[in-house]
């Protein structure tokens, strides 16, 4: 039987012209220009938070259709009130078009990442380079921006909107935010007890509200950082010292990590084999330390703060002395090398500090980044020039960075396959982004290697202590429940982004002597806000500033400073 489809496709192709030249053709009013932009902005670009909020409203017993039904009724007549106040005269097509492409970028992100644009973001975005910030874009991106944003955004601006006078226009505006401002209060009024027990319990919510958590968080970063004074410089300790007894040199080495999540070591007992390198090294893991953040952009000052985690202000951190203020006033040389876009976002401010050079002179960078092995020249250049006693040299790495985990490597130091070769690594399977991620924890464990081997040379060449720690700022999500990346919101960040982790080596003599100590309390359940008295502790600073319950090396070191005999412990705990 032979059928002709071609009336059938005739008819849709001639049902579709008519379509859209009717659309084209239609004259808009200004009103409901708005109405249509904030509809689409309220169901297509707040589906992460209409489906949250669903989700939270319907796990409670007691809901009534009625509230459920409330929630995208107000979001929509909010983003009108929004729209309608502020997109008046030639502003409204610039607004409506703009709120439509923001808002379609802050969706991919969410939805591709998990990610939300709270304050924290904001400010982690802002003190990113562009070369990071571009190792998000991928082809994936610019096509559903352009299909979700870009399409309706044309539309907008080729609408033909109505002339009305300008007493009519006012009229018809005014009429449309005040019935929403109406209705807005009567949801408020008769819903109040319902959205706030809604929001006490998930206070997440808000932040995925798109795109005026964006803008309010914005205008935040943008108001503290360039329109705020700056607070006067307060040095917490006038007067620390050093305490070393013994006529031998210290070097100390706090490798600051990235990205690295405590779950993916294999010395806390995951069981790819990520720490290959330094198993056999005498090395310590702390398996219970939490980050004071969940991006670089607070966890990083944060740790070298005095302040605790749950006081933490960057403002305040940055006009005090913090860690290596207060080693370099005791006496310490402070070297910071950097290798993570050169930016110690403040805390290397008055030490000094090496940039790795990320130009292509260098073949372990890619004039973009640098594998981590980059940090061994200039650490052994230092090394073969220690000036005076006491050293404390900080190596801050670029270690798992996303989300090109991939770049983090060389591929001759692919450990686990198949990897992931793509920015966009929502598209690879679960197991490739696992292994890819797991790589970059093995390529720093063989980094931490090569430098404890350094540290072994300068101990048995000149008789040197030295000691390393590592500890990472954050951790990082691998696409749990949905979740990709970091920088969520600590209240509600999943532990793969807090859980991080923190191993301690030193002279190997000493190590094996104490061993059992330092293994009795490495499963104390520590933070960043520890890390302050660990490291003054370990580089033998003495201040007022140094809290010795939170030190939890102290407990096997002797007066001296050097660690206690294992053999009699409970002698040496110094409470
Ligand atoms: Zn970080």
């Amino acid at each position: 039987m032979i059928t002709n489809h071609k009336p059938i496709t005739h008819f849709i192709k001639q049902s579709a012209i008519s379509l859209v030249s009717r659309i084209r053709d239609h004259r808009y009013s200004a009103n409901q220009l708005i109405v249509i932009t904030s509809l689409y902005v309220a169901f297509v670009c707040n589906f992460p938070f209409l489906t949250r909020a669903i989700t939270a409203i319907t796990q409670t017993s007691d809901y009534s259709f009625l509230f459920l039904l409330s929630v995208p009724t107000l979001l929509v007549s909010l983003i009108i009130i929004i729209n309608g106040t502020i997109g008046v005269g030639k502003l409204l097509k610039p607004l409506l078009i703009l709120t439509i492409l923001l808002s379609t970028v802050l969706l991919y992100a969410t939805a591709s990442y998990g990610v939300v644009f709270d304050y924290t973001m904001i400010q982690n975005g802002a003190e990113t380079d562009s070369a990071e910030a571009f190792s998000y874009v991928n082809a994936h991106d610019i096509v559903f921006v352009i299909l979700v944003g870009g399409i309706p955004a044309l539309g907008i601006f080729f609408a033909k909107v109505k002339t009305q006078s300008w007493s009519r226009g006012l009229k018809a505006r005014s009429a449309l935010v005040a019935s929403h401002t109406i209705l807005v209060v009567l949801i408020a009024s008769v819903f109040y007890a319902n959205y706030a027990a809604v929001g006490r319990n998930n206070r997440e919510l808000l932040a995925y509200i798109t795109p005026y958590k964006f803008i309010d968080a914005t205008v935040k970063y943008t108001k503290r950082h360039y329109f705020t004074t700056k607070l006067p410089f307060k040095t917490l300790d006038n007067n620390p010292l050093l305490e070393i007894e013994d006529d031998k040199a210290r070097v100390t080495i706090l490798v600051v990590g990235e990205t690295a999540r405590a779950q993916n070591f294999s010395l806390n007992g995951y069981s790819h084999n990520t720490n290959q390198y330094t198993e056999d090294s005498g090395i310590v893991s702390f398996t219970e330390v939490s980050s004071c953040g969940t991006a670089t952009a607070v966890s990083l000052p944060c740790m070298f703060s005095r302040l605790d985690r749950e006081t933490y202000d960057n403002r305040t951190a940055n006009a005090q002395q913090n860690l290596l203020d207060i080693a370099k006033a005791a006496g310490t040389d402070v070297l910071w090398i950097d290798n993570n876009n050169g930016s110690c976002k403040g805390v290397c401010a008055r030490v000094n500090s090496i940039d790795i050079d990320t130009g292509i002179a260098n073949p372990l960078c890619d004039g973009e980044y640098c594998f981590d092995e980059a940090l061994l020249l200039p650490l052994q250049n230092k090394l073969n020039n220690l000036s005076v006693k006491n050293t404390l040299i900080v190596l801050h790495m670029i270690g798992s960075h996303g989300p090109t985990y991939y770049k983090r490597y060389p591929q001759d130091k692919a450990v686990f396959l198949p990897d992931c070769q793509r920015s966009d690594i929502q598209h690879c399977s679960e197991q490739e982004i696992v292994n890819t991620y797991d790589n970059t924890i093995a390529y720093t464990d063989f980094v931490l290697n090569k430098i404890i081997g350094r540290l072994e040379k300068l101990e048995s060449d000149s008789a040197v202590k030295t000691a390393m720690l590592y500890i990472s700022d954050h951790g990082e999500s691998l696409g749990e429940k949905g979740v990709y990346l970091h920088g969520l919101p600590y209240a509600f960040a999943p532990q793969e982004q807090t859980h991080v982790p923190m191993l301690f080596w030193q002279n190997k003599s000493l190590v094996h002597q104490d061993s059992d100590c330092l293994r009795s309390v490495s499963n104390d359940v520590i933070s960043h806000d520890n890390l302050f008295d660990i490291v003054l502790g370990i580089t033998s600073v003495s201040s007022n500033q140094y809290i010795e319950g939170r030190d939890v090396l102290s407990k096997c070191r002797a007066s001296d400073g050097l660690l206690a005999s294992a053999t009699e412990p409970n002698t040496k705990i110094l409470l």
